[in-house]
């Protein structure tokens, strides 16, 4: 059974149909890059999933159970984390209470003037520090971290909830092209190390095809392909919706990183 089965899934804003009778499944472990132009759906596509946004119609489908018309919340606790394009740290605690927050929150404890999250699983929060290698920076304040090293924190946070998924939009936004490629690698050696599987967005096509297992391509809230790396490479749909009919994506040499 798939970890996620997203069936027939739309959403339509008024009159405009945002996404179409997209159909895919994520399996556990696996490292899976949702693709496509700016306004393709990718994020609409992911506010479905995890119970942000109501499709119009479909069905979502996590462990054989359907999570349609569930509550955010809901979804996170069956399994499903994310992360967001926005920072969502507070920047004067630091790196540590950050993640003693999140595991706060995922234990059920509401913080507040009793409960001070300085004093909650200091130890599992060291653990997840020392998976995203930002132990030795727990007790600085967020607000002093550099930009990839706070989306590091992030990634700890997110894993605070122990998702079987977790859905990334648009990690790397802002990065530069080293520092994405060594989150988007530190995403998969997570993915290996706790199966998890996780669902991801990417606008440089050299670190989809260096790391993702497989990739969906959405065009126009239109799934047109789907596949391995190769596979959707050699896609003639995929390579008109980037770069016009005939030409081939050239990746993995010199300095060439293709924003799309
Ligand atoms: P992507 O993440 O692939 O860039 P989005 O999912 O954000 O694309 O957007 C897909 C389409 O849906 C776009 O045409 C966008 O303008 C529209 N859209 C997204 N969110 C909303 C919303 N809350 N209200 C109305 N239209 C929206
Ligand atoms: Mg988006």
């Amino acid at each position: 059974m798939s970890l996620l089965s997203v069936q027939n899934l739309r959403k339509d804003f008024g009159g405009n149909r945002a996404v179409n009778d997209v159909t895919f499944q994520v399996e556990p472990g696996e490292l899976l890059a949702l693709i496509g132009p700016n306004g393709a759906g990718k994020s609409t596509t992911f506010n479905m999933i995890n119970g942000q946004l109501k499709p119009t119609a479909g069905q979502v489908t996590l462990k054989g159970r359907s999570v349609l018309g569930l509550a955010p919340e809901r979804i996170a606790r069956l399994g499903v984390g994310r992360t967001f394009q926005i920072t969502a740290t507070f920047a004067s605690m630091t790196v540590r209470e950050n993640v003693q927050m999140a595991l706060l929150s995922h234990h059920g404890r509401l913080f507040s003037f009793f409960t001070s999250a300085r004093r909650h699983a200091p130890g599992q929060a060291d653990a997840l520090l020392d998976q995203v290698g930002m132990l030795d920076q727990a007790g600085r304040a967020c607000s002093e971290l550099a930009y990839g090293d706070l989306k590091r924190v992030e990634l700890a946070m997110s894993l605070a909830g122990d998702p079987s998924l977790l859905l990334m939009d648009e990690p790397t936004a802002g990065m530069a092209p080293a520092e994405r490629n060594a989150l988007v690698g530190l995403v998969k050696q997570l993915v290996q190390q706790r199966s998890m599987a996780v669902l991801f967005t990417e606008h440089s096509m050299d670190v989809v095809f260096a790391y993702a297992d497989r990739v969906i391509v959405l065009a126009r809230g239109e799934l047109i392909a789907q596949g391995t790396v190769q596979a959707v490479r050699a896609d003639p749909r995929v390579q008109a919706v980037y770069f016009g009919s005939g030409r081939t994506f050239e990746t993995g040499s010199g300095n060439s990183d293709h924003a799309l």
